[in-house]
C-alpha cells in the first residue's frame, strides 16, 4: 500500500470498528439473525468513495488468476442491479468489502428510523442501543477520511464523486 499510512490506518480502523459492532450484535442476537454465507440479498452496491475504490482495487490485485477468470465469466451473466463482485452468490473480496457491506442485515438508524433486513430480528420486540448503528455518523466519518485521502492524492476531480465498482473490476478482467 503506497498511500499515507495514517489515512489508510484510519480507514482500516473504521472497518475494524464495524466488525467489532457486528460481532457484538451477533453475540447478543445471533439466533435472530438470518444472514448466512450464500445470502446475497443486500449485494446491490454499485459505487464507492475513492478511498474504498482504492482498497477494492488493492483487494482485486491480490486475487488469483482463477478468481479473476471466474469474475470475468460472472460479469457476463450478472443480473441487473447485482453487485459486480458477487460470484456464485459470494463476495469475491469479503474480507476487504466496503463499509456499507459490513452493515448488511444489522440494525441501523437511517434518517432517524431503525431499519434492518426483514429476515432478521423476527420476534425481537426491542433492541438495545449498543446494537444499533448510526449509519449517517459512520458515513460522515468515512467521508472525512475520504477527503483526507483525496487531499493527499491531490485529486481535484474526485472530490465529490464516487467510483463505479464496474470501473474498478474492468481494470482486472
Ligand atoms: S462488495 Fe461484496 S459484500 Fe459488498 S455488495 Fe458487493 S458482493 Fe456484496
Amino acid at each position: 500500500m503506497q498511500q499515507n499510512s495514517s489515512t489508510i490506518d484510519a480507514y482500516l480502523a473504521l472497518l475494524k470498528q464495524l466488525d467489532t459492532f457486528q460481532k457484538r450484535v451477533l453475540a447478543r442476537y445471533g439466533k435472530a439473525i438470518a444472514c448466512r454465507r450464500g445470502c446475497s440479498s443486500c449485494c446491490i452496491l454499485e459505487t464507492v468513495f475513492p478511498i474504498e475504490a482504492w482498497y477494492v482495487e488493492h483487494a482485486l490485485g491480490k486475487l488469483s488468476n482463477t478468481a479473476l477468470q471466474a469474475l470475468a465469466r460472472q460479469i457476463k451473466k450478472a443480473r441487473s442491479g447485482e453487485c459486480v463482485l458477487l460470484v456464485r452468490n459470494q463476495c469475491l473480496i469479503y474480507k476487504q468489502r466496503p463499509i456499507i457491506c459490513r452493515t448488511h442485515g444489522l440494525p441501523l438508524i437511517i434518517e432517524g428510523k431503525i431499519d434492518f433486513c426483514d429476515k432478521n430480528f423476527k420476534g425481537v420486540s426491542s433492541l438495545d442501543g449498543q446494537s444499533i448503528l448510526d449509519l449517517e455518523k459512520t458515513t460522515m466519518v468515512l467521508a472525512a477520511i475520504n477527503l483526507r485521502f483525496l487531499k493527499e492524492k491531490k485529486s481535484a476531480t474526485q472530490t465529490s464523486g464516487r467510483v463505479a465498482l464496474r470501473e474498478i473490476v474492468d481494470k482486472f478482467i
